[in-house]
């Protein structure tokens, strides 16, 4: 496969970094964001000891013109984007009737509103060089709900209609737009949710575990290869067969 430039949005938490070091593996030049100097500078220094160079950009993916201008940097840095993964999510769990607007608000514009925010940039390029890759990562909560999780769960089922509607919008000009859909796995994220609620997850699971960042990793790896040019507007859920029986 050629070599191409990816961003990774939120490349420095747990399931991004895999992401990050698996296009690596393959050839790609990859940059991500950051919002802190100081994490960011001890996660790029992490990334050199483990023998990776990636490009770090400052900027918000909730701000609209952050977005665009973490967009023009890698550009500039790297070259025109060809692939990108919008990665970067949060939680602010809680029963609907006791959410806030504010819990509301950052979800919706961390895990949704910034798929507009980032992509808006990098489509037309993509466009005019009739080639891209976008793949957005939901959740399996996106597809089945979760209780307390009445925010999250539509941020993350807003990026499937998101998708199949760019993915027909493009699907003559050489991109494909996709889904991943991760089931629990062992980040940050999952390891703030309590040991016992964590223990009754994973025996939900058929594979009996959570699970790791590089096998979310392998499913973008698979759908920006050159050979995946076929498969547009879909999902691959990656849970250890948890959507099994819903
Ligand atoms: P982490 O919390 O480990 O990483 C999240 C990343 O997103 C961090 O790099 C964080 O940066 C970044 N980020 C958050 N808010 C912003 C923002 N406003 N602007 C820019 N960057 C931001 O989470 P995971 O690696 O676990 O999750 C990655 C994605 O996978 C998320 O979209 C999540 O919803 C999804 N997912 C995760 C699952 C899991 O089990 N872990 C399951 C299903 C889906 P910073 O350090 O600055 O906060």
């Amino acid at each position: 496969m050629a070599s191409r430039v990816a961003l990774v949005t939120g490349g420095t938490g747990g399931i991004g970094t895999a992401i990050c070091k698996r296009l690596a593996d393959s050839g790609h030049k990859v940059a991500t964001n950051y919002r802190s100097e100081e994490k960011a500078k001890a996660w790029q220094a992490q990334m050199k000891a483990d023998g990776y160079d990636f490009t770090l950009v400052k900027g918000d993916v909730t701000s609209p013109d952050e977005a665009e201008a973490m967009v023009r940097e890698v550009e500039k840095a790297l070259g025109p984007v060809d692939i990108l993964v919008n990665n970067a999510g949060i939680t602010r769990d809680g029963t609907f009737h006791k959410m806030s607007s504010s819990q509301w608000g950052d979800v919706i514009n961390t895990n949704l509103n910034s798929v507009f925010n980032v992509t808006r940039p990098v489509i037309e390029g993509m466009r005019e060089r009739k080639w891209g890759r976008i793949i957005q990562i939901s959740s399996i909560n996106g597809l089945k709900g979760q209780y307390g999780q009445a925010n999250y769960a539509a941020a993350k089922a807003g990026m499937h209609g998101f998708t199949i509607s760019l993915a027909r919008e493009n699907a003559k000009l050489g991109i494909t737009v996709n889904t991943v859909s991760p089931g629990y796995v062992a980040t940050d994220m999952v390891m703030a949710v309590p040991e016992e609620v964590r223990a009754k997850i994973a025996a939900d699971i058929p594979t009996g575990r959570l699970g790791k960042p590089e096998e979310i990793a392998y499913a973008v790896a698979f759908l920006v290869d050159d050979q995946a040019a076929w498969i547009t507007g879909s999902n691959l859920d990656i849970n250890g067969g948890h959507h099994m029986g819903w």
